[in-house]
């Protein structure tokens, strides 16, 4: 059964609640990592995932709630007794630039006395980049996985992408930070979850919409594309109550997007099932 679980729903914002952001998709042991912010590797032992059956990481983009536990990830994926590199896969750009180098600054002695007796002498990532481009295209393949990326819109951060991860007949969407757009509409067509971030219109500087999507535009979305699973993470503000939560449902219903709706929490589990 292939499952999401949600290991980060924040922002940059301070939120004991909310980790930076990370979504995991899981069938059997083995499992992908959508993003890796604050806090993610916490949450993926807190979910109970094996570290060393981590395939890859797929970095949207370059802002720091999305990349900043890369370097932990890796460290704690090599303590655990991982034999190879952690693999990353990054569009061209700043993210692949720090993907390949957030190791460098830690000498070999950082690790001295750490070495467990399967693992290479200190932990590595492998990256593995591709260029862009606003329609989906395949950017990684292995072991039953198959992922597409597109150029979304959180200008002016470039590259920006969402990703398509699509494993034993099911598939699912994680926008990362975007407004929505056709890269992302290209992503979701036919998908059985989109995972979309949101922000409460109401509540947000208007100027921040322009690269960033609202509850309402991703219900749009919804309807349009006729989805019947949508799940709300990177939720701005976050919601602290049933009112918060039940305000960014209405938002994204007012487009008449009918389909499942889930405002997402840390830990959650989700099985996806044939949208
Ligand atoms: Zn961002």
């Amino acid at each position: 059964m292939v499952q999401l679980i949600l290991l980060g729903t924040g922002t940059p914002m301070p939120d004991p609640t909310r980790c930076g952001s990370g979504t995991a998709v899981t069938r059997g042991g083995a499992w992908v990592l959508v993003d890796c912010g604050r806090g993610v590797t916490q949450r993926a032992l807190q979910a109970g995932l094996d570290l060393p059956s981590l395939h890859a990481v797929l970095i949207t983009h370059h802002h720091s709630d999305h990349v900043s536990d890369l370097a932990t990830l890796a460290i704690t994926r090599w303590v655990a007794g991982a034999p190879n590199p952690l693999t990353v896969v990054a569009a061209n750009g700043p993210s692949a630039r720090y993907a390949t180098s957030c190791l460098d600054s830690f000498e070999d002695q950082a690790f001295h006395a750490q070495v467990g007796p399967s693992s290479p002498k200190r932990p590595a990532i492998t990256v593995n980049t591709f260029r862009a481009d606003s329609s989906p295209e395949v950017v990684w393949h292995d072991a039953g996985w198959l992922v597409s990326a597109a150029l979304v819109d959180h200008h002016p951060i470039e590259a920006a992408v969402g990703y398509r991860i699509e494993a034993d007949g099911r598939s699912v969407v994680v926008s990362g930070d975007t407004a929505v757009c056709d890269g992302i509409a290209g992503l979701a067509a036919g998908t059985d979850v989109l995972v979309h971030e949101a922000l409460r219109s109401d509540l947000v500087p208007a100027r921040s919409l322009e690269w960033n999507a609202s509850a309402g535009s991703v219900g749009e979305l919804a309807h349009e594309l006729s989805l019947n699973d949508v799940i709300l993470t990177h939720l701005l503000p976050a919601p602290h109550s049933v009112a918060d939560e039940q305000a960014f449902v209405d938002e994204a219903r007012a487009s008449g997007y009918r389909g499942r709706l889930v405002i997402a929490h840390d830990l959650m589990v989700y099985g996806i099932t044939r949208g």
